[in-house]
Protein backbone atom coordinates (compact mmCIF):
# COMPACT_ATOMS: atom_id res chain seq x y z
CA UNK A 1 0.00 0.00 0.00
CA UNK A 2 1.33 3.58 -0.99
CA UNK A 3 1.88 6.27 1.77
CA UNK A 4 -0.75 8.22 -0.40
CA UNK A 5 -3.41 5.92 0.28
CA UNK A 6 -2.71 6.70 4.42
CA UNK A 7 -3.13 10.18 3.96
CA UNK A 8 -6.26 11.90 5.91
CA UNK A 9 -8.74 14.20 4.18
CA UNK A 10 -7.85 17.78 5.51
CA UNK A 11 -10.74 20.02 4.92
CA UNK A 12 -10.50 23.73 4.95
CA UNK A 13 -9.52 25.09 8.18
CA UNK A 14 -8.22 21.64 9.45
CA UNK A 15 -4.47 20.76 10.99
CA UNK A 16 -2.64 19.76 7.67
CA UNK A 17 0.98 20.36 9.55
CA UNK A 18 1.62 18.55 13.07
CA UNK A 19 4.92 20.03 14.37
CA UNK A 20 5.62 18.57 18.03
CA UNK A 21 9.07 19.10 20.17
CA UNK A 22 10.71 18.95 16.45
CA UNK A 23 14.88 19.18 16.99
CA UNK A 24 17.82 19.35 14.87
CA UNK A 25 20.79 19.37 16.31
CA UNK A 26 24.59 19.11 13.87
CA UNK A 27 27.36 16.99 15.31
CA UNK A 28 30.78 18.00 14.12
CA UNK A 29 33.09 15.10 13.87
CA UNK A 30 36.07 16.75 13.83
CA UNK A 31 35.95 17.88 17.89
CA UNK A 32 36.66 21.25 16.66
CA UNK A 33 34.25 23.19 18.24
CA UNK A 34 33.95 21.23 21.31
CA UNK A 35 37.54 22.53 21.42
CA UNK A 36 36.79 26.23 21.61
CA UNK A 37 33.01 25.61 22.94
CA UNK A 38 33.24 22.77 25.05
CA UNK A 39 30.41 21.17 22.30
CA UNK A 40 30.24 19.40 19.43
CA UNK A 41 26.82 20.13 19.01
CA UNK A 42 25.20 23.00 17.27
CA UNK A 43 21.27 23.81 18.08
CA UNK A 44 19.74 24.73 15.38
CA UNK A 45 16.60 23.59 16.14
CA UNK A 46 15.25 22.80 19.50
CA UNK A 47 12.09 21.45 20.48
CA UNK A 48 10.09 23.32 17.94
CA UNK A 49 5.97 22.98 18.28
CA UNK A 50 3.13 23.97 16.14
CA UNK A 51 0.05 23.59 13.97
CA UNK A 52 -0.88 25.22 10.31
CA UNK A 53 -4.13 24.46 9.33
CA UNK A 54 -5.16 24.22 5.56
CA UNK A 55 -5.66 27.45 3.48
CA UNK A 56 -4.11 29.57 6.37
CA UNK A 57 -0.43 31.22 6.04
CA UNK A 58 1.47 31.01 9.18
CA UNK A 59 4.82 33.10 9.09
CA UNK A 60 8.03 32.25 11.15
CA UNK A 61 9.74 35.06 11.24
CA UNK A 62 13.45 36.14 13.26
CA UNK A 63 16.96 37.30 12.30
CA UNK A 64 19.20 35.70 10.37
CA UNK A 65 21.00 32.58 11.89
CA UNK A 66 17.74 31.98 14.03
CA UNK A 67 16.89 28.69 12.66
CA UNK A 68 14.00 29.32 10.62
CA UNK A 69 15.49 27.77 7.09
CA UNK A 70 16.69 24.72 9.14
CA UNK A 71 13.15 24.59 10.84
CA UNK A 72 11.29 24.15 6.96
CA UNK A 73 14.18 21.83 6.18
CA UNK A 74 13.74 19.62 8.69
CA UNK A 75 10.15 19.88 8.12
CA UNK A 76 10.24 18.37 4.44
CA UNK A 77 12.50 16.22 5.89
CA UNK A 78 15.22 17.22 3.61
CA UNK A 79 17.42 17.49 6.59
CA UNK A 80 16.90 14.37 9.30
CA UNK A 81 15.14 15.92 12.37
CA UNK A 82 17.23 14.52 16.20
CA UNK A 83 14.44 14.59 17.61
CA UNK A 84 10.21 15.22 17.20
CA UNK A 85 7.70 14.99 14.56
CA UNK A 86 6.04 16.38 11.67
CA UNK A 87 3.15 15.14 10.87
CA UNK A 88 1.36 16.11 7.16
CA UNK A 89 -2.02 14.78 6.67
CA UNK A 90 -1.68 12.26 9.48
CA UNK A 91 1.46 10.64 8.33
CA UNK A 92 4.34 11.54 10.62
CA UNK A 93 7.13 12.33 7.86
CA UNK A 94 10.13 11.34 10.80
CA UNK A 95 9.11 7.94 10.86
CA UNK A 96 9.15 7.14 6.91
CA UNK A 97 12.35 6.58 4.62
CA UNK A 98 12.87 9.25 1.71
CA UNK A 99 11.35 6.54 -0.46
CA UNK A 100 8.47 6.09 1.19
CA UNK A 101 7.20 9.56 1.84
CA UNK A 102 8.45 10.99 -2.17
CA UNK A 103 4.77 10.46 -3.51
CA UNK A 104 4.08 13.07 -0.80
CA UNK A 105 6.41 15.59 -2.14
CA UNK A 106 4.10 16.80 -4.80
CA UNK A 107 1.95 17.72 -1.99
CA UNK A 108 4.85 19.92 -0.22
CA UNK A 109 6.65 22.47 -2.21
CA UNK A 110 8.93 24.75 -1.38
CA UNK A 111 9.90 28.42 -3.17
CA UNK A 112 13.46 29.17 -2.22
CA UNK A 113 14.65 32.79 -1.58
CA UNK A 114 17.09 33.79 -4.82
CA UNK A 115 14.64 33.68 -7.20
CA UNK A 116 17.97 33.74 -10.03
CA UNK A 117 19.74 30.90 -8.38
CA UNK A 118 16.68 28.36 -7.90
CA UNK A 119 16.00 28.44 -11.84
CA UNK A 120 18.13 26.15 -13.91
CA UNK A 121 19.78 29.07 -16.38
CA UNK A 122 20.12 26.14 -19.28
CA UNK A 123 16.58 25.08 -19.04
CA UNK A 124 13.76 27.01 -20.99
CA UNK A 125 10.58 28.27 -18.79
CA UNK A 126 8.15 25.43 -19.71
CA UNK A 127 10.78 23.15 -19.10
CA UNK A 128 11.42 24.49 -15.49
CA UNK A 129 7.59 24.92 -14.68
CA UNK A 130 6.81 20.71 -16.30
CA UNK A 131 10.20 19.34 -14.64
CA UNK A 132 8.10 18.77 -10.99
CA UNK A 133 5.11 17.23 -12.93
CA UNK A 134 7.56 14.91 -15.25
CA UNK A 135 9.24 13.21 -11.87
CA UNK A 136 5.73 12.24 -10.52
CA UNK A 137 4.71 10.95 -13.45
CA UNK A 138 1.86 13.23 -13.44
CA UNK A 139 -0.40 13.91 -17.03
CA UNK A 140 1.07 13.58 -20.83
CA UNK A 141 3.54 15.29 -22.38
CA UNK A 142 0.45 17.59 -24.03
CA UNK A 143 -1.32 17.94 -20.81
CA UNK A 144 1.84 19.42 -19.02
CA UNK A 145 3.12 21.78 -21.83
CA UNK A 146 -0.91 23.12 -21.19
CA UNK A 147 -0.67 23.42 -17.66
CA UNK A 148 2.62 24.78 -17.69
CA UNK A 149 1.47 27.76 -20.21
CA UNK A 150 -1.69 28.14 -17.65
CA UNK A 151 0.60 28.22 -14.66
CA UNK A 152 2.22 31.09 -16.42
CA UNK A 153 -1.15 32.75 -16.91
CA UNK A 154 -2.10 32.11 -13.35
CA UNK A 155 0.90 33.74 -11.62
CA UNK A 156 -0.13 36.62 -13.69
CA UNK A 157 2.87 35.68 -16.69
CA UNK A 158 2.21 35.97 -20.34
CA UNK A 159 2.06 32.54 -21.61
CA UNK A 160 4.34 32.75 -24.77
CA UNK A 161 6.89 32.95 -21.87
CA UNK A 162 6.82 29.44 -22.54
CA UNK A 163 10.24 29.06 -24.67
CA UNK A 164 11.68 31.56 -22.76
CA UNK A 165 14.90 31.62 -20.84
CA UNK A 166 15.25 32.91 -16.67
CA UNK A 167 17.98 35.45 -17.92
CA UNK A 168 15.16 36.85 -19.60
CA UNK A 169 13.26 37.91 -16.76
CA UNK A 170 13.45 40.09 -13.96
CA UNK A 171 13.94 39.13 -10.50
CA UNK A 172 10.02 39.56 -9.74
CA UNK A 173 9.22 37.64 -12.81
CA UNK A 174 11.77 34.63 -11.99
CA UNK A 175 10.16 34.81 -8.47
CA UNK A 176 6.86 33.81 -10.14
CA UNK A 177 8.21 31.15 -12.18
CA UNK A 178 9.38 29.44 -9.11
CA UNK A 179 5.32 30.09 -7.55
CA UNK A 180 4.42 28.49 -11.43
CA UNK A 181 6.87 25.32 -11.02
CA UNK A 182 5.90 25.09 -6.95
CA UNK A 183 1.87 24.94 -8.01
CA UNK A 184 2.64 22.55 -10.64
CA UNK A 185 1.73 19.32 -8.97
CA UNK A 186 -1.18 20.96 -7.31
CA UNK A 187 0.45 20.88 -3.98
CA UNK A 188 -1.57 21.08 -0.26
CA UNK A 189 1.58 23.06 1.30
CA UNK A 190 4.21 25.68 0.23
CA UNK A 191 6.99 26.66 1.74
CA UNK A 192 8.73 29.82 1.00
CA UNK A 193 11.51 30.60 2.27
CA UNK A 194 11.97 34.86 2.16
CA UNK A 195 9.89 34.91 -0.78
CA UNK A 196 10.62 38.23 -1.48
CA UNK A 197 13.51 39.44 0.66
CA UNK A 198 15.91 39.54 -2.71
CA UNK A 199 12.72 41.75 -4.58
CA UNK A 200 12.60 45.69 -4.55
CA UNK A 201 9.90 46.64 -2.42
CA UNK A 202 8.33 47.70 -4.98
CA UNK A 203 8.04 44.14 -6.07
CA UNK A 204 7.52 42.58 -3.16
CA UNK A 205 4.07 43.97 -2.92
CA UNK A 206 3.19 42.52 -6.38
CA UNK A 207 4.33 38.78 -5.63
CA UNK A 208 2.75 38.89 -2.42
CA UNK A 209 -0.73 40.08 -3.93
CA UNK A 210 -0.09 37.03 -6.59
CA UNK A 211 0.74 34.40 -3.59
CA UNK A 212 -2.45 35.70 -1.96
CA UNK A 213 -4.72 35.33 -4.81
CA UNK A 214 -3.43 31.68 -5.57
CA UNK A 215 -4.24 30.75 -2.11
CA UNK A 216 -7.64 32.12 -2.51
CA UNK A 217 -8.26 30.56 -6.02
CA UNK A 218 -6.27 26.85 -5.27
CA UNK A 219 -6.74 26.74 -1.23
CA UNK A 220 -3.24 26.70 -0.87
CA UNK A 221 -1.38 26.75 2.80
CA UNK A 222 1.71 28.73 3.04
CA UNK A 223 4.49 28.30 5.60
CA UNK A 224 6.47 31.25 4.79
CA UNK A 225 10.02 32.08 6.33
CA UNK A 226 11.15 35.55 6.25
CA UNK A 227 13.30 37.91 9.02
CA UNK A 228 11.18 41.02 8.32
CA UNK A 229 8.01 41.17 10.13
CA UNK A 230 6.35 44.04 8.36
CA UNK A 231 6.59 42.23 4.90
CA UNK A 232 4.80 38.97 6.44
CA UNK A 233 2.15 41.27 8.42
CA UNK A 234 0.30 41.60 4.75
CA UNK A 235 0.29 37.73 3.78
CA UNK A 236 0.19 36.22 7.03
CA UNK A 237 -2.79 34.63 9.60
CA UNK A 238 -0.80 33.71 12.19
CA UNK A 239 3.13 34.56 12.79
CA UNK A 240 5.09 32.63 14.84
CA UNK A 241 8.53 34.83 16.17
CA UNK A 242 11.73 32.65 16.45
CA UNK A 243 14.77 33.06 18.24
CA UNK A 244 17.98 30.34 18.59
CA UNK A 245 15.63 27.71 17.27
CA UNK A 246 13.46 28.59 20.28
CA UNK A 247 9.40 29.68 19.11
CA UNK A 248 9.36 33.03 21.61
CA UNK A 249 5.82 33.60 20.88
CA UNK A 250 2.80 32.63 18.39
CA UNK A 251 -0.12 34.33 18.17
CA UNK A 252 -2.75 35.73 15.12
CA UNK A 253 -1.10 38.44 13.43
CA UNK A 254 -3.40 40.94 14.47
CA UNK A 255 -3.03 40.03 17.80
CA UNK A 256 0.90 39.91 17.62
CA UNK A 257 1.36 43.52 16.05
CA UNK A 258 -1.20 44.75 18.78
CA UNK A 259 -0.35 42.85 21.55
CA UNK A 260 3.14 41.65 21.78
CA UNK A 261 4.15 40.02 24.87
CA UNK A 262 8.04 38.58 24.37
CA UNK A 263 10.67 41.27 24.54
CA UNK A 264 12.07 40.15 21.86
CA UNK A 265 8.96 40.43 19.52
CA UNK A 266 8.54 43.90 21.13
CA UNK A 267 12.12 44.66 19.91
CA UNK A 268 11.74 43.36 16.41
CA UNK A 269 8.10 45.59 16.03
CA UNK A 270 10.42 48.49 17.51
CA UNK A 271 12.80 48.32 14.74
CA UNK A 272 10.16 48.53 11.85
CA UNK A 273 10.97 52.33 10.77
CA UNK A 274 8.10 54.54 10.66
CA UNK A 275 7.20 55.74 6.87
CA UNK A 276 7.02 58.77 7.80
CA UNK A 277 9.77 61.46 7.34
CA UNK A 278 8.56 63.85 9.74
CA UNK A 279 8.31 61.19 12.42
CA UNK A 280 10.58 62.29 15.12
CA UNK A 281 10.89 59.15 17.11
CA UNK A 282 13.32 57.34 17.92
CA UNK A 283 12.88 53.49 16.88
CA UNK A 284 14.64 50.72 19.23
CA UNK A 285 17.33 48.77 17.86
CA UNK A 286 18.08 45.31 19.45
CA UNK A 287 21.35 45.01 21.30
CA UNK A 288 24.19 42.53 21.29
CA UNK A 289 24.42 39.75 19.09
CA UNK A 290 22.86 36.66 18.91
CA UNK A 291 24.51 33.95 20.65
CA UNK A 292 25.91 30.89 19.51
CA UNK A 293 24.01 27.90 18.43
CA UNK A 294 26.79 25.84 19.59
CA UNK A 295 26.79 27.40 22.68
CA UNK A 296 23.59 28.75 23.61
CA UNK A 297 22.56 30.15 26.80
CA UNK A 298 21.28 28.75 29.86
CA UNK A 299 17.72 28.97 30.62
CA UNK A 300 15.83 31.88 28.27
CA UNK A 301 17.89 32.21 25.46
CA UNK A 302 16.85 35.33 24.86
CA UNK A 303 18.35 36.59 28.10
CA UNK A 304 21.87 37.99 26.89
CA UNK A 305 19.80 40.94 24.92
CA UNK A 306 16.48 40.88 26.89
CA UNK A 307 15.94 44.50 28.04
CA UNK A 308 13.29 42.99 30.15
CA UNK A 309 15.48 40.68 32.23
CA UNK A 310 13.89 39.40 35.55
CA UNK A 311 15.59 40.78 38.71
CA UNK A 312 17.33 38.36 40.95
CA UNK A 313 15.26 37.21 43.83
CA UNK A 314 18.28 37.53 46.09
CA UNK A 315 18.69 41.31 46.16
CA UNK A 316 16.56 43.53 47.42
CA UNK A 317 15.90 46.01 44.24
CA UNK A 318 13.53 48.62 43.43
CA UNK A 319 12.49 48.12 39.64
CA UNK A 320 14.52 51.32 39.18
CA UNK A 321 17.28 50.43 40.79
CA UNK A 322 17.26 47.08 39.15
CA UNK A 323 16.60 48.54 35.57
CA UNK A 324 20.33 50.75 36.52
CA UNK A 325 21.84 47.74 37.57
CA UNK A 326 20.42 45.82 34.32
CA UNK A 327 21.77 49.20 32.19
CA UNK A 328 25.01 49.04 34.04
CA UNK A 329 25.53 45.01 33.55
CA UNK A 330 24.73 45.91 29.50
CA UNK A 331 27.07 48.34 29.17
CA UNK A 332 29.88 46.16 30.86
CA UNK A 333 28.90 43.26 28.74
CA UNK A 334 29.07 45.12 25.51
CA UNK A 335 31.94 47.96 26.79
CA UNK A 336 29.66 50.81 25.69
CA UNK A 337 29.97 52.81 29.46
CA UNK A 338 32.42 55.73 27.88
CA UNK A 339 35.75 56.18 29.90
CA UNK A 340 37.91 58.47 28.99
CA UNK A 341 41.61 56.81 30.33
CA UNK A 342 44.50 59.51 29.77
CA UNK A 343 47.32 58.22 27.83
CA UNK A 344 49.54 59.39 30.54
CA UNK A 345 47.79 57.19 32.73
CA UNK A 346 47.34 53.84 30.61
CA UNK A 347 49.47 51.79 32.56
CA UNK A 348 48.07 52.51 35.96
CA UNK A 349 44.35 53.21 34.63
CA UNK A 350 41.78 55.18 36.17
CA UNK A 351 41.39 56.16 39.44
CA UNK A 352 38.77 53.67 41.25
CA UNK A 353 36.76 56.93 42.23
CA UNK A 354 36.44 57.93 38.84
CA UNK A 355 35.34 55.25 37.73
CA UNK A 356 32.58 54.87 40.36
CA UNK A 357 31.25 58.37 40.10
CA UNK A 358 31.40 57.84 36.63
CA UNK A 359 28.73 54.77 37.02
CA UNK A 360 27.02 56.02 40.15
CA UNK A 361 26.30 59.58 37.61
CA UNK A 362 25.13 57.44 34.44
CA UNK A 363 22.92 54.58 36.04
CA UNK A 364 22.15 55.70 39.78
CA UNK A 365 21.37 59.05 39.79
CA UNK A 366 18.93 58.68 42.49
CA UNK A 367 21.69 56.72 44.44
CA UNK A 368 23.31 53.31 44.27
CA UNK A 369 21.74 50.56 45.69
CA UNK A 370 23.48 49.60 48.86
CA UNK A 371 24.74 45.97 50.69
CA UNK A 372 25.89 43.22 48.24
CA UNK A 373 24.90 44.90 44.78
CA UNK A 374 26.70 48.05 45.34
CA UNK A 375 29.79 45.44 46.91
CA UNK A 376 29.54 43.74 43.19
CA UNK A 377 29.62 47.31 41.94
CA UNK A 378 32.40 48.18 43.53
CA UNK A 379 34.64 45.03 42.52
CA UNK A 380 33.46 45.69 38.85
CA UNK A 381 34.75 49.19 39.35
CA UNK A 382 38.00 48.11 40.08
CA UNK A 383 38.35 45.59 37.49
CA UNK A 384 37.23 48.84 34.63
CA UNK A 385 39.81 51.35 36.96
CA UNK A 386 42.13 49.10 36.44
CA UNK A 387 41.66 47.99 32.51
CA UNK A 388 40.40 44.82 33.31
CA UNK A 389 37.36 44.54 31.66
CA UNK A 390 37.00 40.87 31.10
CA UNK A 391 37.40 40.18 34.73
CA UNK A 392 34.29 43.30 35.15
CA UNK A 393 32.09 41.30 32.50
CA UNK A 394 32.75 37.99 34.17
CA UNK A 395 31.55 39.28 37.28
CA UNK A 396 28.27 41.35 36.79
CA UNK A 397 27.32 38.64 34.20
CA UNK A 398 27.88 36.30 37.08
CA UNK A 399 26.28 38.48 39.97
CA UNK A 400 23.62 39.63 38.32
CA UNK A 401 22.46 38.50 35.01
CA UNK A 402 22.99 34.68 35.58
CA UNK A 403 21.15 34.94 39.11
CA UNK A 404 17.91 35.88 37.58
CA UNK A 405 15.59 33.19 37.01
CA UNK A 406 15.69 33.81 33.00
CA UNK A 407 19.16 32.28 33.66
CA UNK A 408 18.49 29.74 35.94
CA UNK A 409 15.33 28.28 34.74
CA UNK A 410 14.25 27.62 31.02
CA UNK A 411 10.90 29.51 30.18
CA UNK A 412 8.13 27.22 29.74
CA UNK A 413 4.89 28.52 27.44
CA UNK A 414 1.93 30.75 28.96
CA UNK A 415 -0.84 30.79 27.03
CA UNK A 416 -3.53 33.96 26.99
CA UNK A 417 -6.46 32.86 25.18
CA UNK A 418 -8.18 36.39 26.01
CA UNK A 419 -7.53 37.85 22.32
CA UNK A 420 -7.90 36.70 18.96
CA UNK A 421 -9.47 33.09 18.09
CA UNK A 422 -6.33 31.77 18.84
CA UNK A 423 -4.76 31.45 22.12
CA UNK A 424 -1.31 33.39 22.11
CA UNK A 425 1.68 31.42 23.19
CA UNK A 426 4.34 33.36 24.84
CA UNK A 427 7.91 31.95 25.98
CA UNK A 428 8.74 33.94 28.67
CA UNK A 429 9.15 33.54 32.72
CA UNK A 430 7.66 36.66 32.58
CA UNK A 431 4.06 36.16 31.28
CA UNK A 432 4.23 33.13 32.91
CA UNK A 433 4.60 34.52 36.32
CA UNK A 434 1.31 36.84 35.20
CA UNK A 435 -0.61 33.65 34.01
CA UNK A 436 0.12 31.88 37.27
CA UNK A 437 -0.93 35.09 39.01
CA UNK A 438 -4.43 34.74 36.94
CA UNK A 439 -5.38 31.42 39.02
CA UNK A 440 -6.43 30.68 35.58
CA UNK A 441 -5.00 26.73 34.86
CA UNK A 442 -5.43 26.88 31.52
CA UNK A 443 -3.22 29.50 30.83
CA UNK A 444 -0.11 27.70 32.39
CA UNK A 445 1.90 24.33 31.67
CA UNK A 446 3.58 22.19 33.39
CA UNK A 447 4.42 19.93 31.10
CA UNK A 448 7.94 19.57 30.95
CA UNK A 449 8.44 19.24 27.28
CA UNK A 450 6.78 20.35 23.98
CA UNK A 451 6.92 16.89 22.61
CA UNK A 452 4.33 16.18 24.80
CA UNK A 453 2.18 19.07 23.74
CA UNK A 454 -1.21 19.12 23.86
CA UNK A 455 -3.01 18.32 21.02
CA UNK A 456 -4.03 21.01 18.51
CA UNK A 457 -7.34 23.23 19.85
CA UNK A 458 -6.22 22.48 23.58
CA UNK A 459 -5.53 25.55 25.62
CA UNK A 460 -2.43 24.97 27.07
CA UNK A 461 0.90 23.88 24.72
CA UNK A 462 4.45 23.27 26.28
CA UNK A 463 8.12 23.49 25.41
CA UNK A 464 10.46 24.10 27.67
CA UNK A 465 12.69 26.40 25.83
S1 LIG B 1 12.26 34.81 30.20
FE1 LIG B 1 13.43 36.55 31.01
S2 LIG B 1 15.07 36.84 29.54
FE2 LIG B 1 13.54 35.57 28.55
S3 LIG B 1 12.29 37.00 27.44
FE3 LIG B 1 11.31 36.66 29.40
S4 LIG B 1 12.08 38.29 30.72
FE4 LIG B 1 13.43 38.19 28.95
Amino acid sequence: MSVLDELDDVEMGETLLEVRGLTKHFQSDSGFLAGLFGSDSVEAVDDVTFDIKKGETLALVGESGCGKSTLARTILQLIKPTAGSASFKGIDLTEHSERTIRPLRRDMQMIFQDPQSSLNPRMKVGQIIEEPMQAHDMYTAAERRDRAKELLDRVRLDPGYYNRYPHEFSGGQRQRINLARAMATDPDLIVCDEPVSALDVSVQAQVLNTMRDLQEEFGLTYLVISHDLSAVRYIADRVAVMYLGHIAELAEKEELYENPKHPYTRALLDAIPIPDPRSRDARGTLEGDVPSPIDPPSGCRFRTRCPSLIKPSEYDLSDAEWDGVLAFTRAVQRRTFALEYPEEEEKEGLPVRTVSEAVNEEYFPDGRPSGPVSEVIDEACRSIADREWADAQSLVTERFEEASTCATDRPQYAVDAEHGSDPHRVNCHLYRETAIASGDASRIDESPRAADAAAPGETAQTGDD
